[in-house]
């Protein structure tokens, strides 16, 4: 992932539960890697892993 210099970007990390597969939206942590453990679920406590990470530039 390139971040510009110029530009804030804001990036997020998508988990997903792979029992009831509920998507969650948060703000990127360093250390976030695609397709790894991460947090545990909220509806069902099962562990998600991080689905997608993406950025969102802020003009
Ligand atoms: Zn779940």
């Amino acid at each position: 992932m390139i971040f510009s210099k110029e530009k804030t970007i804001l990036a997020y990390t998508v988990e997903k539960c792979t029992k009831c597969e509920k998507l969650n939206k948060r703000d990127f942590v360093m250390g976030d890697v695609l397709f790894t453990n991460s947090s545990k679920c909220s509806f069902c406590s099962e562990v998600t892993i991080i689905e997608k990470i993406f950025g969102q530039v802020l003009e």
